[in-house]
């Protein structure tokens, strides 16, 4: 007999979408100087390419026992291909501006992206946006549409760095249409749907402060201390106090880019997010052979956001953070010399956090569990090996974790110069026998620091070129694998790979 409960059970069905009472809309509340309310123009013949249950279920729906990508069913499909939003919402386009490869570009803004609301969800209210659902007023000369081809990469390298515990903009689903867009060639269109507590950028700060929007300026930062740093009111002056968290959040973002060897590629005051998210995945790459100068972004002639300059960008685009703060900061007085000292007070964190956390980082990827003098030397010795070969970033990492001095084959076996990995191993081997921690268990420590898959470009390009086929089953594949990107997963070994001779051919410029 079936028992009571599992009857109810089977007969409910589960909640795949969001109910109308638990949207609230609390940015739509700040007033029109902040965002255009509009509707999406909806892809027409939308179809499932990818969706994530573990953001699904992060939003708290239920998609147990469901599988393949029509998981959220078909008002889900409706409402995230930019069709009828959900009851509840309150969709809208955001106004912000930004220094783009350093120089000042005006007012930007949600130029493709439209906020549906915010989301009750078990982890707190979450934003759900849509990008590529069609033209805003802060479009400009876009379309306000997204290409397959960068959907795909945007949708799994969100997935990727949030299980490589890199705070991250989450994606929910992919939907993809006949629709045509044209590029350099034409494209087909499709719709991401992102995730996150906020989108807010360092260029809407700077947008009303640019503007001169002194009251709007301090709507936006209450509005940001309110909900997401509300540590900051303690504080003498909470303003600096929010410039100083949001400082420390992006080192600590940094060094995580740089520990798993990402490169956002278009780091401009518009693509960092205020909470220390990575935000707006473009042009961007994990370092195959490890080059400190690569430049992932086509589009980058002057090389303004290579891989060992993304610290220096931090710190840049911080300091246009902290001017466009300056009027908050000084509250009702004037800015003056003692302002500027408290916004750089506020600053100066940033080089000390972004260094400890790269030696904890790098302390942790060779598997030491105490802290020594020389372990600074130790790290960066070895990034200075692999830069000198062009090592492959994640491989070298994840066969570090089984050398033993016994054998160092594996890790030796990946450079030319034996004499100066003999050299830097043996340095190594005396460290490690300070740690005094058996080898197989330091092995297993290093395989949870040191990711055996990441989303490198030519594992995308495969996705894309499949899906570009209508096979969308290798996009599915390849965000299953990268869900668990620590895991051995042998049976997929091949994604962990070296590269194979085409991808050093691949380009990806901004054109998405
Ligand atoms: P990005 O640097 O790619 O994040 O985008 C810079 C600005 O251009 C943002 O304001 C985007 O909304 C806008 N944008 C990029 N592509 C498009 C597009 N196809 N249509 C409309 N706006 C776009
Ligand atoms: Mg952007």
């Amino acid at each position: 007999m079936i028992a009571a409960h599992e009857t109810q059970t089977a007969c409910e069905p589960a909640e795949r979408a969001p109910q109308p009472q638990r949207w609230v809309n609390r940015y739509a509340d700040l007033g029109p100087a902040f965002f255009t309310r509009l509707r999406a123009q909806a892809l027409p013949d939308p179809q499932w390419v990818a969706v994530s249950a573990s953001t699904a279920a992060l939003l708290g729906w239920a998609t147990e026992g469901a599988d393949g990508a029509d998981i959220l069913g078909p008002q889900a499909l409706e409402a995230l291909s930019g069709g009828t939003p959900w009851p509840g919402c309150d969709p809208l386009a955001t106004v912000y501006s930004g220094h783009q490869f350093g120089a000042w570009a005006g007012q930007l803004g949600d130029g493709r992206a439209l906020l549906l609301g915010e989301l009750v969800t078990p982890a707190g209210p979450m934003e759900i946006q849509l990008k590529g659902g069609g033209p805003t007023p802060y479009s400009r000369m876009g379309d306000g549409r997204a290409v397959l081809r960068s959907s795909i990469r945007e949708f799994l390298c969100s997935e990727a760095m949030h299980h490589l515990g890199i705070p991250t903009t989450r994606a929910l689903a992919l939907v993809g249409s006949a629709l045509p867009v044209r590029r350099e060639t034409l494209e087909t269109a499709a719709v991401v749907t992102r995730v996150a507590p906020s989108f807010l950028r360092f260029g809407h700060f700077e947008h009303f402060a640019h503007h001169g929007q002194s009251e709007a300026l301090k709507t936006l930062a209450d509005f940001v201390i309110e909900h997401h740093f509300p540590g900051c009111l303690e504080a003498a002056n909470p303003y600096a106090a929010l410039l100083e968290a949001v400082t420390r959040r992006t080192a600590e973002l940094i060094a995580d880019w740089q520990a798993v060897g990402f490169c956002h590629g278009v780091m401009n005051t518009d693509n960092l997010s205020v909470l220390g998210l990575t935000i707006d995945y473009g042009p961007f790459g994990f370092l195959d052979g490890f080059d400190p100068g690569h430049i992932c972004n086509h589009s980058d002639h002057h090389g303004r956001y290579t891989y060992a300059n993304q610290p220096r960008v931090g710190q840049w685009n911080l300091h246009a953070l902290g001017q466009a703060m300056l009027p908050l900061i000084a509250g009702d007085g004037e800015v003056d010399e003692a302002t500027t000292e408290l916004a750089l007070a506020a600053l100066e964190p940033y080089e000390a956090t972004l260094q400890a956390a790269l030696r904890t980082r790098h302390r942790a990827k060779l598997g030491l569990a105490s802290a020594q003098d020389g372990d600074v030397a130790l790290a960066d010795d070895w990034l200075a090996l692999l830069a000198m070969e062009r090592t492959d970033h994640t491989i070298a990492w994840r066969r570090l974790a089984d050398f033993t001095p016994a054998d160092p084959h594996p890790v030796r076996d990946l450079f030319r110069d034996r004499a100066a990995f003999d050299a830097w191993a043996g340095r190594y081997a005396q460290r490690l026998a300070l740690e005094g921690s058996p080898d197989v268990e330091r092995a297993a420590r290093m395989k949870l620091a040191n990711p055996k898959f990441v989303l490198r470009n030519h594992l995308c390009e495969s996705a894309i070129r499949a899906a570009q086929g209508g096979d969308f089953s290798e996009t599915q594949r390849l965000l299953k694998v990268l869900e668990r990107p620590f895991a051995e997963q042998p049976e997929h070994a091949a994604y962990a790979d070296f590269p194979p001779d085409w991808a050093q051919t691949l380009e990806v410029s901004c054109s998405s």
